[in-house]
């Protein structure tokens, strides 16, 4: 099913009829993960359109946007508390616009409780429906009305979007959205809604399209990306974009373990390095219990299986994970094997995540809740075992020479250092005297740490 995106909305005419011959600006701010990041490019994209132009500070700014993340509460009450500071700006500029999208705007009791108590808040608008964007703005500018848009999605895709990219030489491309996998503590299929996956022809000229405007780095993002599914699988679908030619890179976010088909690994070994041999592979508990009682749908032996397989068929790749310390009921037994997985895998990186209550969740009705005390100490001892791993791993990359994505200058260092991603995804620092941004480059390794590679550019 899909919505074709009329770039000729009546609307988006509507409301730059509205702002010619002004300077109107938009601000967006953005909470949360990179697909909340790729959303707002699009709401960029579609400002743009409108006549906006974009601004870095709410101060100056006509319609604030903002994108929030309902992942967990601490990340609502911190949305919450910025619409508060926006309150004082809209009794300067009663004109001002304040908007709120993404995750938080899908959630029912949020809505309500945003229509209800700040009065100055404009729009909310769930996820799946910026297309509506321009017409919620032109209903509060031509007729002064309010709207809050919520329980609309009806499982649609909107295709051709314009996204406003932050950088020139790195690109986000959704290639689906939202999530049936109702993991036990998660509430992205409550606000993303039911898997849809973009019609492959649309994804591969889309990246067409950026490797023929110099995008050195491309990474398909989706909650689940490896249960893609259009006419073609996400195995097919990444090799259909490592066949594009062009000197670029692929990566993709995020993986559900159970879904990695032993056809993706073929493929990533043998598209490597052009597909980049680095796997996000979220374990989130080795305990078969515990995972069980995630929903997570597979256990430690076929996750380290698929470890042993991806490290066959691509030498050097590097894995990072997920962990959750302290879900309901884990015992000190079920933490022990989340620590035996991640001896016997040696993760590159592991994010790991106190697991607190989400409502609106299963996992927060559960009984057995482990007090904060022992989910501190499980913490620390995960972080010293976790820290070390990383840290060798980084060790054994001295005297190796690694490609690199050159990103930015290095906030440390003198003016002539940069900071660089290999294919693996570690930061790397060197010195060049020459400006490398956005280019690829190599770099010899000299020193490592846990979290940071140190180089000199190979001669
Ligand atoms: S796979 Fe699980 S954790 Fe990931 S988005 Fe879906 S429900 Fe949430």
């Amino acid at each position: 099913m899909m919505n074709g995106f009329d770039m000729n909305n009546e609307y988006i005419e509507a409301v730059r009829r509205i702002n010619a011959g002004k300077s109107r600006k938009l601000f967006v701010l953005t909470f949360g993960c990179q697909q909340n990041e790729a959303d707002s490019e699009q709401v960029r994209g579609i400002g743009l359109l409108m006549g906006y132009s974009l601004t870095e500070t709410p101060d100056d700014a006509d319609i604030i946007i903002v994108n929030t993340c309902a992942i967990r509460e601490h990340a609502e009450d911190k949305a919450l508390s910025m619409l508060g500071n926006f309150k004082a700006l809209k009794r300067k500029r009663p004109e001002l616009v304040v908007g709120v999208i993404g995750c938080m705007a899908a959630e029912r009791h949020v809505v309500e409780h945003i229509k209800t108590g700040f009065h100055y808040v404009t729009f909310t608008l769930e996820p799946n429906m910026l297309h509506l964007l321009p017409e919620v703005i032109y209903r509060k500018l031509a007729l002064g009305k309010r709207s809050f848009i919520v329980g609309k999605d009806d499982g649609s895709l909107t295709e051709g979007i314009p996204a406003e990219r932050s950088s020139g030489f790195k690109a986000w491309v959704s290639i689906m959205y939202g999530c049936n996998n109702f993991c036990s503590y998660c509430i992205v299929p409550y606000t993303r809604g039911r898997e849809r996956s973009r019609p492959s022809e649309s994804i591969l000229s889309e990246c067409r399209g950026l490797v023929a405007h110099g995008v050195k780095e491309i990474t398909l993002l989706g909650q689940n990306v490896n249960s893609y599914k259009s006419d073609m699988d996400f195995a097919t679908l990444i090799e259909n974009i490592a066949l594009l030619d062009g000197d670029f890179t692929v990566r993709f976010m995020t993986s559900h373990p159970k879904d990695v088909s032993d056809r993706l690994i073929e493929v990533m070994g043998k598209y490597s390095p052009k597909i980049a041999p680095y796997f996000h592979l979220p374990l989130q508990s080795g305990s078969d219990r515990i995972l069980k009682l995630m929903h997570r749908t597979y256990n430690s032996e076929k996750f380290l299986t698929t470890v042993r397989k991806l490290r066959e068929a691509v030498p050097g790749i590097a894995l990072s994970t997920d962990v959750i310390v302290g879900f309901p009921t884990e015992t000190d037994e079920d933490f022990e094997d989340t620590l035996r997985v991640l001896r016997e895998v040696e993760f590159d990186l592991v994010y790991s995540f106190i697991y607190s209550k989400r409502e609106g969740t299963p996992a927060a009705r559960m009984d057995g809740q482990v007090d904060q005390a022992r989910k501190d100490e499980r913490m620390s001892r995960l972080l010293a075992l976790s820290d070390a791993f990383a840290d060798k791993k980084n060790k054994e990359l001295i005297g190796t020479v690694q490609r690199v994505l050159v990103e930015s200058r290095s906030k440390r260092g003198s003016e002539s250092s940069y900071t660089a991603r290999t294919l693996t995804n570690k930061l790397v620092h060197f010195t060049s005297d020459e400006c490398l941004i956005g280019e690829f480059t190599e770099v010899l390794i000299e020193k490592a740490g846990a979290f940071e590679l140190f180089g000199k550019l190979k001669k």
